[in-house]
């Protein structure tokens, strides 16, 4: 389900944070004929068999574009005014537009079909998101695509794996490592050898990277995580321009992927006030990044926003916000004192997710599904301490950080007693 942008759009250009209130509130979508806009949300709309007044518009085909009404599994209002609303937060997608899919791994997946074919050759960052890794390592290895994994980091590296290569899937920042890539020298090597690129952009979201704007072809979404801000709904989103915006949609539709009208409005309701948590958030995370960089039991903080993380001068010069997950590397110590630490933690939860309103912690683990880059990543000093490999991932929600700060100090004591 998607809608085009190229339309029905009559307000003035605006800033993201106005944008991000306005987005996708067409009157049509949320009124009667007879009362355009009469109401600030488009209600949900219910509906798998969508009705036609006669046969004359029976036959007559509307188009494969939303905002036609056809048959529930295209979607309705409801759903065209969250896709509409992504297409509009994000800079690039004017002529083409979003899909929207049942998860973030079933977007990733949506995009990966739909740019390669059999016997083709995906590049893929060798810090992906797990399932992306699995992705390939399952589903496309048995449809006969291959693919090689390669180091972000090394820019020159990737060039040369470039020519003959159908695609590219990268991710920025990492999912666990947090190493932010030269994004423009990748999606510019990429570029100059035909290949399709395709951006995770889940931590940033448009918000705080545009992948179109910097030459990608499709910005992809977990809008479990940041757009729905409330850890209580799963969905997914590619957005693109016209190019594949199309075999996009066509290839949704192929697999029979739909999402559903209430699922849809809560996607609305977090989106409303995504910029607003992700200040908040990064704030948060910011102060304990810099607070734990201090603290004589944390060897690394691989936290983009701050200076000295890998990949920090990136951020800084191609990224305009950040968000509240980002990791920490322990001096030395063991697996056990590193549970110890979470266990001890108690305004944390423990669970695989972030972008919802309050804080999480996750071991990190990379050594093991790392194959291009390696594991401790040597320091921007050139040091590399073998023994600093136990991390624990961070998602800082939208507490007051003076807690967290205690929380996390008292749990840093459980790991010293437990090293
Ligand atoms: C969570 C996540 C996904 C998958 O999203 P789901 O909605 O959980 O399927 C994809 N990419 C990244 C970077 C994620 O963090």
């Amino acid at each position: 389900m998607s809608a085009p942008t190229d339309k029905n759009v009559s307000r003035p250009a605006t800033r993201p944070a106005t944008t991000i209130v306005a987005a996708g509130r067409r009157p049509e979508w949320t009124g009667t004929p007879g009362h355009p806009g009469a109401v600030v949300n488009p209600p949900v709309w219910r509906a798998s068999t969508h009705l036609y007044p006669d046969m004359a518009t029976l036959r007559a085909h509307p188009g494969n574009e939303d905002g036609h009404f056809y048959y529930g599994r295209r979607g309705a209002p409801t759903q065209w005014a969250l896709a509409q609303a992504l297409t509009e937060l994000e800079p690039g997608a004017q002529h083409g537009g979003t899909v929207l899919y049942p998860s973030g791994v079933s977007a990733i997946c949506g995009a990966l079909m739909t740019v390669l074919r059999p016997g083709d050759t995906l590049l893929l960052t060798d810090n992906a998101y797990e399932p992306s890794r699995a992705m390939a390592r399952g589903l496309l290895a048995d449809l006969g695509i291959k693919t090689v994994w390669f180091d972000p980091m090394d820019s020159g590296a990737f060039a040369a794996l470039c020519p003959g290569a159908r695609a590219v899937l990268l991710e920025a920042p990492g999912s666990l490592t947090m190493e932010v890539p030269d994004m423009p020298a990748l999606i510019g090597a990429a570029k100059a050898q035909g290949l399709a690129v395709l951006v995770d952009n889940t931590w940033a979201s448009p918000l705080g990277f545009a992948p179109l704007a910097h030459g990608a072809d499709i910005s992809i979404m977990s809008l479990t995580k940041h757009v729905s801000g409330h850890s209580d709904v799963m969905m997914g989103s590619t957005t693109a321009g016209a190019q594949w915006y199309r075999p996009l949609r066509l290839k949704a539709q192929a697999m029979g992927l739909v999402v559903s009208p209430d699922d849809a409005a809560m996607m609305l309701r977090g989106l409303r006030t995504m910029g607003l948590r992700l200040e908040k958030a990064s704030a948060n995370a910011l102060a304990l990044a810099q607070w734990l960089s201090g603290r004589a039991e944390v060897a690394q903080v691989l936290c983009p926003m701050l200076p000295g993380s890998p990949g920090h001068a990136f951020w800084a010069r191609d990224f305009t916000g950040g968000c509240g997950l980002f990791s920490f590397v322990l001096k030395g110590g063991t697996a056990r004192a590193r549970d110890a630490l979470i266990d001890a933690l108690s305004l944390f939860g423990i669970g695989y997710s972030f972008g919802g309103f309050e804080s999480l912690a996750t071991p990190v683990d990379p050594a093991a599904i790392r194959t291009a880059s390696p594991w401790p990543r040597p320091r921007e000093d050139g040091t590399r301490e073998e023994a600093d490999r136990f991390a624990v991932r961070l998602a800082i929600g939208l507490e007051d950080v003076a807690d967290l700060m205690a929380d996390l100090d008292n749990a840093l004591a459980a790991w010293s007693a437990a090293r």
